[in-house]
């Protein structure tokens, strides 16, 4: 039977309840406990599939295809295990089921309320992942922050919870936030035992309390949290500002915060085996040299649209033993050839993206990558960005593009599937999650990836049309990626240049700190030996 452990935040959003959630899974699966992962999201959206990455940051893609939270990508990228559907729950998916059930009749004429018949949908939810899982522990993370209005209901099941499943096996952890007044250098705990007594309003005591905050805490500050929240001593744990995301289960092994969830839970553990990734954290903190990278994109000043990206980048780089330093570039602000943000590169990266802005813009670094032979790597939208460079180049006209860009367009080198047209639903509609990619042999792809099929994940509507297949083939483009039935261009790269690479899935989902992925790792090896024009040829340590 699983065990369970929720947690919740408190003071304010974004202190890092995400990346501690991560971290607890980490810590614990070292130990020989096995552990799946939740997050409760209360925003009504059905999934964050149709929000906008101002609104949200980058949508993460499970390998069933589900469109979910990017925190789902830090409970991958550390514990290193693989989720499903069933990991991302919303207000949206529970009330939607409940009105169904209630439509069809299920409720037999009762009244429905959001206790019993809500809570108990999300009870049944959190419950299907132990189910799914058999996980000794099933993490769960409550969105949000204690107070919220659309929070009440998750607040009140994991309450409901302890109940149903013994107070041995449910174990609470808020996360909150300490700010620091620098005229008398103090943290503050005020904050936090406010928002411990929200919780507690609710029903909810906390076990363990992780204090966010940019210094550590004093002992004076662990015993006034202490007392007035009811915690024990030392399930107070300082969850200091670190370096690197990839430090914080490192912070939390050395806290003995292990120990103590093992002693109220009644689990057994294993010693720590942490060696391998102490080792990872220290080489990534070492000063190494840069490799620049500019992602082009439409989101750019919003970093968490590309955090995967960012990341694969980052695990990619660690493994020529470089840091990788990113230019984000503004698609809608490239020049063109002559553009001076492209000539500081040493290579190119075009993300996922939809709709048509900034799209020209990013055709030009395409061009700019073709021309002056630097690493170029298209994810996805990133491979149409390519394939479109190229045919423009072929056929001399800018009426080559994609449908998605251009429905009447006479050269539609990207196109939808035949059973893509007429799908009107935006939500859930798309090509999604993991499809194999079989590699054809002498390829830069099939050398990188070194194997014959590969699954990746998916998250687009549009398709290579293969109606171009063969002038774009006779004009260096290679198809070196396929499905299985020889029908879907999977991979494209281009003859002749150092690294030119597009694929029409999404490969940054896949990449692990300590598992890089290996189109990334091709990318950044071909981009590390690229000579910024008119820069020294040793580069300065960052
Ligand atoms: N907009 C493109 C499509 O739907 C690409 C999607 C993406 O980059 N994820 O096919």
């Amino acid at each position: 039977m699983s065990k369970y452990i929720f947690i919740t935040g408190g003071v304010v959003s974004s202190v890092g309840k995400g990346i501690s959630v991560a971290s607890i899974g980490k810590i614990l699966k070292s130990r020989g406990i096995s552990v799946s992962v939740q997050k409760l999201d209360p925003y009504l959206n059905v999934d964050p599939g149709t929000m906008s990455p101002f609104q949200h940051g980058e949508v993460f893609v499970t390998q069933d295809g589900a469109e979910t939270d990017l925190d789902l990508g830090h409970y991958e990228r550390f514990i290193g295990i693989e989720l499903t559907q069933a990991s991302n729950v919303t207000s949206g998916q529970v009330y939607s089921s409940v009105i169904a059930h209630e439509r069809r009749g299920d409720f037999l004429g009762g009244t429905i309320q959001v206790v019993p018949h809500v809570t108990n949908e999300i009870k049944r939810r959190i419950r299907r992942v132990a189910e799914i899982s058999q996980a000794d522990i099933v993490i769960v993370e409550v969105g949000g922050t204690v107070g919220d209005i659309e929070g009440q209901p998750f607040l009140e099941a994991i309450r409901q919870m302890r109940k149903d499943e013994g107070r041995d096996n449910v174990l609470y952890i808020h996360v909150t936030f300490l700010p620091h007044i620098a005229a008398t250098d103090e943290l503050k705990t005020k904050p936090t035992q406010h928002s411990v007594n929200e919780l507690r309003r609710i029903g909810v005591q906390p076990d363990v309390i992780l204090c966010r905050g940019d210094k550590e805490i004093s002992g004076a500050i662990r015993d006034k949290i202490s007392l007035f929240c009811d915690v024990d001593k030392e399930a107070v744990i300082s969850l200091v500002t670190s370096e690197t995301i990839y430090e914080v289960p490192l912070l939390l092994e050395d806290a003995g915060l292990v120990e103590f969830i093992v002693r109220r839970l009644g689990l057994r553990a294993e010693r720590s085996n942490l060696e391998e990734w102490r080792a990872m954290v220290a080489k990534l903190k070492a000063p190494k040299e840069p490799v620049t990278i500019g992602l082009v994109g439409k989101y750019v000043g919003l970093r968490d649209a590309y955090y995967s990206v960012r990341e694969a980048l980052c695990h990619a780089a660690l493994a020529h033993n470089r840091a990788v330093k990113i230019e984000w570039l503004d698609s809608e602000q490239l020049d063109g050839m002559a553009d001076d943000k492209l000539r500081q590169v040493q290579g190119i990266i075009v993300p996922g993206g939809f709709g048509y802005r900034g799209i020209e813009g990013m055709i030009k670094a395409a061009q700019f990558a073709r021309k002056r032979e630097i690493p170029y790597f298209g994810l996805c939208l990133g491979m149409h960005i390519m394939v479109i460079e190229l045919g423009r180049h072929v056929f001399h006209t800018d009426k080559v593009n994609s449908t998605e860009f251009d429905a009447a367009s006479a050269y539609p080198v990207i196109d939808l599937l035949p059973e893509q047209r007429g799908v009107e639903e935006k939500g859930g509609t798309m090509r999604l999650g993991t499809y194999p990619c079989q590699l054809v042999a002498g390829t830069i792809a099939a050398r990188t990836y070194g194997v014959q099929v590969v699954y990746e994940r998916h998250r687009h509507r549009y398709e290579f049309n293969n109606d171009f297949r063969q002038p774009l083939e006779e004009a260096g483009i290679v198809a070196s990626g396929l499905s299985p039935d020889g029908r879907l261009v999977e991979i494209t790269e281009l003859r002749d240049h150092p690294w030119m690479l597009g694929c029409q899935f999404h490969p940054e989902f896949k990449s692990r700190p300590d598992f890089p992925h290996p189109l990334f790792v091709g990318f950044i090896g071909a981009a590390k030996e690229t000579l910024i024009e008119g820069a020294q040829t040793s580069l300065p340590l960052n």
